[in-house]
């Protein structure tokens, strides 16, 4: 379900969008902090000794600025940057076909990587250990065996799903970063920046009322911030104060959590049909009618990350504030885990 209002995955509008409110360079991307230092060195480092940026592999949740690093790259790289995606990568052939296109310095994006397929895959490794290219053309006795050289390039693969890697292609990134949900204070930055951009009106309120309900990820936040602006335009005077991004954002059913109809369907069928769990993925996707992939992708991170959810070996599991969230019953077991704990 792409169309979900806080869903970090890509839709329509957002593409349509985002292209004006993307952060081209380093200094403009907020937050992720870490990740930008280690990169700065990095980057100097490689254009001190004239050679490409070492592989880097960027992993998290969708909508929290992978795409928007691997662009900033490039341009801090002053390098070109060719775009792509695992599933638009059919054969081995297309791959070949990319990567005999790179020239020195060039900066290949692979978006969604763990979903490359394994033939596919192997082309990439020895490309992106000694910059050669061997695959075989054709089958049987017509079958050619190719070998070329490919021009020193770095490849910087984004994925929702560091665990789908494969463990050799994880191995020949030179460096791996994870980007973590944003905080508040970062958010409120991106909210004021992406509002300056929009030409909206808005107070300190409204920027904190919107960065709270975003799930701490950017692509969200521009999105709600639309929303709020349509929103202030046709029912206020055009100024988005906490009241009006409050009112905008409850009719659209976002909580001051940030969590929509289907967070809320989703810990209440784990809550009431499961009893608290543990409950299996393809279970919850079943009495959800979500898919497991989305689930796993887009809800259950951000609900771990609040501390409604575990994931335990035997499946999810609810946990206390879950339930005050919901604002149902609290189970005995709760009650009596804390007075035992009491006891003590
Ligand atoms: P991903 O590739 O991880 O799904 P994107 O890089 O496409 O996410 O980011 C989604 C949108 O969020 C971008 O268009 C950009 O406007 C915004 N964004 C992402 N990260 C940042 C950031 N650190 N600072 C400001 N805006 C950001």
């Amino acid at each position: 379900m792409n169309d979900r209002i806080v869903s970090g995955n890509l839709n329509d509008e957002d593409s349509y969008s985002e292209g004006g409110l993307r952060p081209r360079r380093l200094t403009d991307y907020v937050g992720q902090d870490k990740v930008k230092e280690n990169l700065i060195i990095a980057m100097a480092a490689a254009k001190q000794r004239g050679e490409p940026l070492d592989h880097v592999l960027l992993y998290g949740p969708p909508g929290l600025g992978k795409t928007t690093l691997a662009s900033i790259i490039a341009s801090e790289m002053e390098a070109n940057i060719r775009i792509t995606a695992g599933p638009a990568v059919e054969r081995p052939g297309d791959m070949a076909s990319l990567l005999t296109q790179v020239k020195a310095g060039d900066i290949l994006f692979i978006d969604e990587i763990h979903r490359l397929g394994k033939v596919v895959e192997e082309i990439l490794y020895p490309a992106m250990e000694d910059f050669s290219l061997s695959w075989v053309m054709g089958k049987g006795l017509q079958a050619q065996s190719i070998n070329l050289k490919v021009e020193p390039f770095t490849l910087v693969g984004a994925t929702t799903r560091y665990s789908m890697l494969s463990a050799p292609l994880r191995d020949r990134f030179g460096t791996v970063y994870r980007l973590d949900y944003y905080d508040q204070n970062a958010m409120e930055s991106i909210v004021k920046r992406s509002a300056g951009i929009m030409n909206l009106e808005i107070d300190h309120g409204g920027i904190a009322e919107i960065a709270r309900r975003s799930r701490g990820t950017p692509r969200v936040a521009n999105r709600l911030l639309r929303r709020v602006r349509d929103f202030a335009q046709v029912r206020a005077d055009g100024r988005a104060t906490q009241q009006v991004s409050s009112e905008a954002l409850g009719l659209l059913e976002v909580d001051h959590l940030g969590l929509d109809e289907i967070d809320h369907r989703l810990l209440a069928t784990i809550a009431e049909k499961y009893d608290g769990g543990p409950v299996g993925i393809e279970t919850l996707a079943a009495s959800t009618g979500e898919e497991s992939d989305t689930l796993m992708d887009v809800y259950e991170p951000y609900l771990i990350q609040l501390g409604f959810l575990n994931r335990t070996p035997r499946g999810r599991t609810l946990t206390r504030s879950a339930y005050e969230h919901l604002g149902i019953t609290i189970p005995a077991r709760f009650i009596k885990a804390q007075s035992s704990m009491w006891d003590k």
